[in-house]
């Protein structure tokens, strides 16, 4: 749950590199299929494609030059459109081609929304204008029924496969950015922990997953939820004596070394200010006292670095174990207890808080 997200993969790279493959291997059939009726003419043209695609595919790579790559891709299919109405008809429905490079246009990441819009208008006039070249002009080579057949059955196909690919790529640059910032939304922008809505979040669906997802057996108990409640020591005095700055790199170092101890399946929340809370699942009190105390030394046991100073930092730990049927938040309130009678008691320790069956026996006395 610590581990950072991965990059966002650029979904847009990837649909142009997808769809110029998809040129390549069509218009490698195209001159099969041109070479076969012996139009050696449009055979040669569709080298020439398919080596532009080829290309177009090489500069989507994530080296390489993804704005080349997508204007070799929409000029090759828009010219190789026009020709072939004029070549060969309307009918053999290469125009088909155009429609898909109108979404791809307007989906580039790194163009502006002036030539995007441009782009598609130039796009759209040049279909309507090559349909009505059509209706008044007959092409320069008229192909056999058969041939003209295959062709548009072929542009067809690779119509609605490039419908396919496009609706993925959209698919995954939405799925994306929701994914984005929902993270986002529970990430503390300083630190990089989670903040106290991502922690609630995780909580909640640990909680579930302990009582309800694998209910407990009878005679079993539920699987024990440790929360650990670290305050930074004298934390204003840093801010005071060293700057906001010096007290914000404190924090960000917390932080590391509060990753440096835990595992992978704990959360660490920036709780607030100089506070920290962190989740940890399937841990009894022994293994959270344990874990608070390496915690404890990793934080008082080297100087945190600021810059201009070496800071001596000290931290004091609350630890409480979720009680059964208790909320989160009267966990943490317990672990808030415990914390401050371990600041009264002269800070840079960690006090457990008693168990909630304790309470309840001390309650009723
Ligand atoms: P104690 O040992 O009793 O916990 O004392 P303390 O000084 O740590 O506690 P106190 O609550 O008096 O001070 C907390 C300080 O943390 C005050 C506040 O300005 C500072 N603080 C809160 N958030 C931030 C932040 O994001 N960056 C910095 N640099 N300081 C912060
Ligand atoms: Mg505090
Ligand atoms: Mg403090």
């Amino acid at each position: 749950m610590n581990t950072p997200a991965p990059p966002p993969t650029d979904n847009f790279r990837m649909l142009i590199r997808q769809a110029s493959a998809l040129c390549v291997v069509v218009h490698s059939l195209y001159i099969a299929l041109f070479a076969w009726a012996q139009v050696d003419g449009l055979a040669w043209l569709n080298v020439l494609s398919v080596a532009t695609h080829a290309l177009a595919f090489h500069l989507s790579r994530p080296q390489g030059h993804l704005r080349a790559a997508t204007l070799l891709l929409i000029g090759e299919i828009t010219v190789h459109a026009i020709a072939a109405t004029v070549f060969v008809g309307w009918h053999t429905g290469f125009h088909y081609l155009m429609l898909p490079v109108i979404p791809v246009a307007m989906l580039s990441s790194s163009e502006h929304a002036t030539l995007k819009n441009t782009i598609a208008l130039c796009l759209s006039a040049i279909y309507l204008g090559l349909d009505g070249w059509s209706d008044q002009n007959t092409p320069l080579y008229v192909l056999n029924g058969t041939l003209q057949d295959l062709l548009r059955y072929q542009n067809i196909v690779t119509l609605l496969l490039a419908f396919i690919i496009l609706s993925r790529g959209y698919y995954n640059v939405v799925t994306q950015a929701q994914a984005a910032l929902a993270r986002q939304a529970s990430t503390d922008p300083l630190t990089g922990a989670i903040n106290r809505r991502g922690l609630m979040e995780i909580g909640r669906a640990e909680l579930h997953r302990m009582r309800h997802a694998r209910p407990p057996k009878p005679g079993e108990t539920e699987p024990p939820l440790a929360l650990l409640l670290c305050d930074i020591d004298h934390f204003k005095r840093i801010n005071d004596t060293h700057g906001h700055k010096a007290g914000d790199l404190v924090l960000q170092d917390f932080h590391r070394r509060a990753l440096g101890v835990t595992r992978s399946s704990d959360s660490i929340c920036r709780w607030g200010g100089e506070e920290f809370l962190i989740l940890l699942p399937d841990t009894d009190k022994a293994g959270a006292l344990q874990l608070a105390e390496r915690l404890r030394v990793a934080v008082n046991s080297a100087p945190f670095t600021t810059g201009s100073a070496e800071l001596q930092v000290t931290v004091t730990v609350g630890v409480s174990i979720l009680g059964k049927d208790e909320s989160l938040m009267d966990a943490v309130h317990r672990a808030d207890k415990a914390l401050y009678r371990g600041k009264r008691a002269g800070r840079d320790q960690v006090v457990g808080s008693p168990e909630t069956s304790l309470l309840a026996e001390q309650q009723t006395n």
